[in-house]
């Protein structure tokens, strides 16, 4: 076990990240004291209940009070609502980092409210599932997971240093990216893939009233991965949708060109072009593979479903 890194830690929202932010904090011996506040009493009960957080807050300007590291564990839309609540209770020389999915919203909306002397160090841990709130964490979600720093203009160089030491003792791999690239490779590997499974799962649902139970008991893997993304918390994406606007239509527009691409070759008959397409695409699963970052096995690894 390591030597805490921060002596207090606050974190703000206790949803996924943040309830698997603290038991990797614990599972490390990474903080001192963790104090927790979320928005609503019910999680804030949840949370109290198993033993989440050394103490949770009812009020957020206790959370954060003499917070060495606060974190901001809330949907991006409320990212910047939040920054100007806790700003007058912030100890200079604290940390103010977030996990948001989009970083050149949240730094341009939590920015402009932080106080002289309060280092701001925006990141984003890319790991997740389609749970949320305070019981769904557990503290190997960061474990071979990259993080991703995007230190502003003027970060401390001593503040992305230690914050880079707290996600690396969670287990992740840490990098550091500008702002707007951030968005737009986020966009093409995770923001646009959510938009088309939300939209496939859509279209099925307009078929099931036609076929009945059929595209729930024949949803084969294709479909079913589908249904897993699109059961994400629709507050969190809608959010990442209407923050990363630019990135995300750039990407879209793309998609829609390939798309029609691969039409034009089916009604065609060009099979050639089929086979090219599916021989890259291949590649590309093979290479995420061999970076440790999915399994090799059948079906994702997972048992087949009971009949
Ligand atoms: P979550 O499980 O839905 O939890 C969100 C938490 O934020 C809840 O505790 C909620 O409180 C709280 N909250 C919402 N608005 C608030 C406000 N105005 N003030 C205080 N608390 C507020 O969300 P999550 O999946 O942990 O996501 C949190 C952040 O991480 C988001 O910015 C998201 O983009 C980012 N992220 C998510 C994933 C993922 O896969 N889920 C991955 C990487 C990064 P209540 O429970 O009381 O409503």
């Amino acid at each position: 076990m390591s030597a805490p890194v921060y002596t207090r830690v606050a974190l703000i929202g206790l949803g996924l990240i943040a309830s698997s932010m603290f038991w990797a904090m614990k599972r490390g011996g990474l903080a001192g004291e963790v104090t927790g506040f979320a928005k609503s009493g019910a999680s804030r009960e949840t949370a109290r209940r198993i033993g989440l957080c050394d103490r949770v807050c009812d009020s957020v300007a206790e959370a954060v009070a003499d917070a060495d590291l606060v974190v901001l564990c809330v949907p991006v839309g409320a990212m910047g609502a939040v920054a100007k609540e806790i700003a007058p209770h912030l100890k200079v020389g604290a940390t103010v980092t977030d996990v948001g999915s989009v970083k050149r919203d949240v730094i341009d909306t939590v920015g402009p409210h932080l106080p002289e002397g309060v280092h701001f160090v925006p990141a984003h841990p890319l790991a997740g599932t389609e749970h949320s709130g305070p019981e769904s964490g557990f503290a190997e979600l960061f474990d071979n997971r990259w993080c991703l720093l995007v230190p502003v203009e003027d970060s401390d160089p001593d503040a992305v240093a230690k914050l880079r030491a707290l996600w690396e003792g969670m287990g992740a791999n840490v990098d550091e990216m500008d702002a707007d690239h951030h968005d737009l490779v986020l966009a093409v590997t995770s923001h646009t893939p959510h938009l088309i499974a939300y939209t496939m799962v859509g279209v099925a649902d307009d078929l099931r009233r036609v076929t009945d139970s059929e595209v729930i008991k024949y949803s084969a893997a294709g479909f079913r991965d589908f249904t897993r993304i699109a059961a994400s918390d629709p507050t969190m994406w809608r959010d990442v949708f209407l923050t990363n606007k630019d990135a995300t239509l750039e990407i879209l527009g793309r998609f829609t060109e390939e798309l029609f691409a691969l039409q034009r070759a089916i009604r065609t008959g060009d099979g050639e072009h089929l086979h090219e397409y599916f021989t890259r695409t291949r590649e590309i699963r093979r290479g995420i593979i061999e970076a440790g970052q999915d399994t090799a096995a059948p079906n994702f690894g997972r048992e087949a479903p009971k009949a």
